[in-house]
């Protein structure tokens, strides 16, 4: 029977595609563990557990649901569990060994593994994984085909493995061959020894990255190779080997050398239960090559069904880290104007991408794609620092500084280390933080509201300005939007679009301009075209408008040009 696993999804937030994904592998995956598994709430109640661990305790799950641990009598010598359980839930992993009585001579010596689990970057559960210890003690034993460095499976026992897994219908196999890049000049050049201890901690990186049901395994020198048995899409393949390729690219300290390393890596997939095993390994290994002649740190992947939305991630993937490396990207500035005299006040940085058979390429054309693959990170951090210095020189030239505005994408804002990054983009450039503003939407801060409190406030004391933008297209909730520590909210352009001849829009843009100025935030009007759309706005007391009727985004070099002013107001009102 598989893991029943109750929902401990209470947050209340709206649940993404992509958490739906991701808690449908957990649950298959458990439920295929092959040891004994429970999960227990921040309470320590059990709320689920699968059939290995009904086996192991000779219980039933009824009669453990709800309980806690300590209160089972089958279970023995917990005395560690409240330390390890405190551990976990404060996101480490912890180990305790214990007896079960399942037979009364003889206690069986267990060891429980407690795991963090996170919902929305907190933890909101604890796994354990219970090892009966005289069997696994008699299995390491007998696993003659281990591979006395890294203590990984060898080949042949991951083919075993592709064979005797089971499949579930619909879902996918993968096989991913991690390979890692020219890892001979590390023999060459620092020993072998410092080889070996590389493939070690190498090794050591991708165990810990794996999930349960995942099979890893040393294939040769520095060829690991993973085994996915059940996902849902390729996607979530894609996602796990770019989550490799970052693991494995952050140094390595091994005795006084920091080691810097990359890997290539191979996928195959396979749709139907029963795969054939050398094939799937064979094509997993033609991947792996053409990952390297892409020029490695990068995945490839063979498949011949063209139609696939993963060849388009491909080529945009090539396409994207090229122009990032060849410094293809462009940044335009659009200026944001003092609603009542259309004075500059600051400039929003818009990405463009100068790609070589397609033109100038708007964001809308590659933002959402970057989001998927991950690359978004590495453009964001590329317009801020680039908008920084741009800023920062403008500024040396002028009586009032401007300030300047950049776009900030859900998974950059919620990323480890994202103040930091800012902080130390704002050394580098020396800008004054007040002169950086920062653009997230609503649904950035509301996947982890406790958490996105946090970094704005990280922000606020470091003197960075956060304003909300597209402000009604998502949560909408001004009153539910002022616990955030913001500064402004941007109108999204839709409601001014037609405002003239709406009247609906236009009450909602007067009730959110007077709401806003209660709780003390400015408001920004985006897509001001016209010169009715502008006199609507200063009539409703809007703070400050952006829109084609005072500029379009323009290259850095003409918004040098651009006159202080960009409205006479005298012309038309
Ligand atoms: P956004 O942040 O809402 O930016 C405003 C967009 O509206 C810009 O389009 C701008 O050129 C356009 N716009 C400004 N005034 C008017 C107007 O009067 N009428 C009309 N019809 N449009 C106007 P753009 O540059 O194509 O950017 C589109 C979106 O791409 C941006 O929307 C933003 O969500 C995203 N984007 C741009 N740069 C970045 C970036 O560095 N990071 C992230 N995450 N997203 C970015
Ligand atoms: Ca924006
Ligand atoms: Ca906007």
């Amino acid at each position: 029977m598989p893991m029943t696993l109750l929902s401990n999804d209470d947050t209340g937030h709206s649940n993404s595609q992509g958490s739906f994904i991701k808690e449908q592998r957990y649950q298959s995956l458990l439920s295929l563990h092959p040891d004994a598994v429970f999960e227990i709430d921040r309470d320590s109640r059990i709320v689920a557990v699968n059939q290995n661990f009904e086996n192991l305790l000779g219980t039933c799950q009824k009669t453990v649901i709800g309980k806690r641990l300590q209160s089972l009598t089958v279970i023995e010598d917990l005395k560690h569990f409240p330390d390890a359980l405190a551990l976990a839930l404060k996101g480490e992993q912890a180990k305790l060994e214990c007896k079960i009585l399942r037979d009364a001579d003889q206690p069986t010596p267990i060891e429980i593994t407690l795991s963090p689990s996170y919902v929305d970057g907190a933890v909101a559960s604890v796994y354990g994984i219970a090892k009966d210890l005289v069997l696994y003690r008699s299995s390491v034993k007998s696993r003659v085909n281990e591979d006395s460095l890294t203590g990984l499976p060898s080949r042949s026992t991951f083919e075993n493995r592709i064979r005797d897994t089971q499949y579930i219908g619909e879902q996918l196999a993968a096989v991913l061959i991690i390979n890692l890049d020219d890892f001979g000049s590390v023999n060459r050049h620092l020993g072998h020894d410092i080889g070996d201890r590389l493939l070690q901690e190498a090794a050591k990186r991708i165990n810990e990255g794996l999930q349960p049901g995942d099979f890893l395994a040393r294939f040769a020198g520095d060829e690991f190779a993973l085994l996915l048995p059940n996902i849902a899409t390729e996607e979530i393949a894609l996602q796990i080997a770019e989550g490799y390729l970052y693991l494995l690219s952050c140094p390595f300290v091994i005795d006084q050398h920091v080691l810097q390393i990359t890997a290539s890596i191979g996928i195959a997939f396979h749709h139907r239960p029963n795969p054939h095993t050398e094939t799937l390994i064979q094509r997993a290994c033609i991947a792996v090559t053409d990952a390297k002649t892409q020029g490695r740190n990068t995945w490839g992947w063979y498949s011949d069904d063209s139609d696939s939305v993963v060849l388009e991630h491909i080529s945009l993937r090539r396409d994207l880290a090229d122009a990032i490396e060849a410094n293809r990207l462009v940044l335009h500035y659009q200026p944001l104007v003092d609603a009542r005299t259309g004075v500059i006040r600051s400039l929003e940085a818009l990405v463009r991408w100068q790609h070589s058979d397609r033109g100038l390429m708007s964001p809308q054309e590659f933002i959402s794609l970057a989001e998927k693959t991950g690359q978004i990170i590495d453009i964001e951090r590329w317009v801020l620092r680039r908008a920084c210095k741009d800023i920062q020189a403008l500024n040396s030239d002028r009586e009032v500084p401007l300030s300047i505005a950049v776009n900030i994408s859900s998974a950059h804002f919620g990323r480890n280390g994202f103040i930091e990054e800012i902080e130390h983009i704002l050394q580098v450039s020396g800008l004054n933080p007040h002169h950086l503003e920062l653009e997230v939407t609503e649904s950035s801060l509301m996947t982890d509201t406790r958490k996105s409190v946090e970094r704005l406030q990280a922000l606020r004391s470091l003197g960075v300005r956060i304003a909300i933008d597209d402000f009604g297209t998502g949560y909408s909730n001004l009153a539910y939007l002022h616990r955030f520590p913001i500064n402004k909210i941007k109108i999204d352009q839709a409601f001014i679009r037609n405002i003239d001849s709406n009247n609906a829009n236009a009450a909602i843009v007067e009730g959110v301009i007077t709401m806003a100025h209660r709780l003390d935030l400015e408001v920004v009007a985006e897509g001001i075209e016209t010169a009715d759309h502008r006199n609507h706005l200063v009539e409703l007391n809007c703070d400050t408008l952006q829109g084609y009727l005072f500029s379009r985004a323009l290259p850095f070099e003409q918004i040098e040009q651009l006159p202080a002013h960009l409205y006479d107001q005298t012309e038309t009102y």
